[in-house]
């Protein structure tokens, strides 16, 4: 048979590539691999568990950010038992930073699954995978590839982009690429071959500016040959992000032993941030406020407000009692914070109270909890980002009263 014939020579099925196509491209790609990948702590070491765990962490993640989580996590929970058998404010803790917490949340939850159906050890196929909590089509493939050397594919935003542009198609649907990549996977190494296709849309093929000429896949790209790769694949059209705007309060009881404690709240157990701890916002604090003398100076009317742009504090830096507590304390800089489909701006006070600490609010219901935590505390509580960083601005800010 003559090389193009051979060449162009389908397999059957779905797959757009030929036998000796397709093969080009596996060779292609994992001696790419080989040679390139990069040097992580799970790649080398197929435990189930910790590829889950990796997988998990990488979504929407930089590889360079899951690291340290990572190896932290693994000294905490070196076993999946070790997981199934924490408090979901330890996991959480453990998590703070790396955002999406709903991520962490369900990895618990599988663990305990794991260990109530399957005696602890994750199942190795895929469509059982997918009945854990939190586990899609691509973690189940990556699990199941990676970790128990099944010829599934793995679809996640990188390979997206390659196979797009592979094949010159700008908006594939999911069992298209699905399809695709099914076809690719090499059913010898099928966890490399996974792992080397995500690979390459995270550095070679990125988004902008991708580097075709050190590609391993260059000569079958249709959409390098068309000159269509910086259209591809179609960008998706974004709504605007809701923007809102909280105002929060730091209450701080600095004590005569130096210890300093704050008063924080659990959000409830659903929506966004469930069960992580926070800085009230003030409507919530009025009762304390309302009978809570600060010992505070006053301030001038009109330099309390914060804005958009930074914190509106001037020389005159403490504020009045308001029965509302709306006047009340130091304005921090405003924290603006972006979630996966919002926007919020905190606009922090700091109110430092005379020891003792009031009693704190009653919670709304279920999980929805206000208590006093001191520096040893605060540390052990999962308290996102936002709240840190306001936290941290607190702290530098002595007590006023001396
Ligand atoms: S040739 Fe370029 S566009 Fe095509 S897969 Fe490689 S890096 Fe991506």
């Amino acid at each position: 048979m003559a090389e193009r014939d051979r060449r162009t020579q389908r397999t059957p099925g779905t797959a757009p590539w030929s036998r000796e196509e397709l093969q080009e491209i596996r060779d292609g790609l994992l001696a790419h691999f080989d040679a390139e990948a990069r040097d992580l702590p799970w790649r080398g070491d197929p435990d189930p568990y910790r590829i889950l765990v990796s997988e998990v962490m990488s979504q929407q993640t930089r590889l360079e950010t899951v690291v340290p989580y990572y190896r932290r996590w693994m000294e905490r929970f070196p076993e999946l038992a070790d997981l199934a058998n924490a408090e979901e404010e330890e996991v959480l803790a453990l998590w703070q930073g790396l955002g999406y917490y709903s991520r962490a949340r369900n990895l618990r939850a599988a663990a305990r699954e794991v260990a109530r159906r399957y005696g602890g050890r994750l199942p190795d196929r895929e469509d059982e995978l997918r009945t854990l909590p939190g586990i899609g089509p691509y973690t189940a493939g990556a699990v199941a590839s990676i970790a128990f050397g099944r010829p599934v594919p793995a679809v996640d935003g990188n390979v997206r982009r390659v196979l797009a542009r592979l094949r010159n198609e700008p908006d594939p649907s999911p069992p298209t690429l699905r399809s695709w990549a099914g076809a690719l996977v090499d059913p010898h190494r099928p966890g490399d071959f996974n792992q080397a296709l995500m690979e390459l849309g995270a550095s070679i093929c990125s988004p902008r500016s991708p580097d075709c000429h050190r590609c391993p896949l260059g000569r079958h790209c249709a959409g390098r040959e068309a000159g269509r790769v910086e259209q591809l694949p179609a960008r998706r059209p974004r709504g605007p992000v809701p923007h809102s705007h909280a105002r929060v309060l730091v209450l701080r009881v600095s004590a005569g032993d130096g210890v300093d404690r704050y008063l924080l709240r659990r959000r409830p157990p659903r929506g966004l941030l469930a069960r992580m701890w926070e800085f009230p916002e003030e409507g919530l604090l009025s009762c304390i406020l309302r009978d809570a003398p600060t010992g505070l100076p006053d301030a001038p009317t009109g330099e309390n407000t914060p804005t958009e742009s930074g914190s509106s504090r001037g020389d005159a830096a403490f504020f009045g009692d308001d029965a509302s507590g709306g006047n009340r304390g130091l304005p921090l800089e405003p924290v603006d914070h972006l979630f996966s489909h919002r926007r919020v701006t905190y606009h922090p006070r700091l109110v430092p109270l005379p020891p003792p600490p009031p009693a704190p609010p009653a919670g709304s219901g279920e999980g929805d909890v206000f208590k006093w935590v001191d520096e040893t505390g605060l540390a052990d509580l999962p308290i996102p980002v936002a709240q840190r960083l306001i936290l941290a601005m607190a702290r530098a800010i002595p007590d006023p009263r001396g």
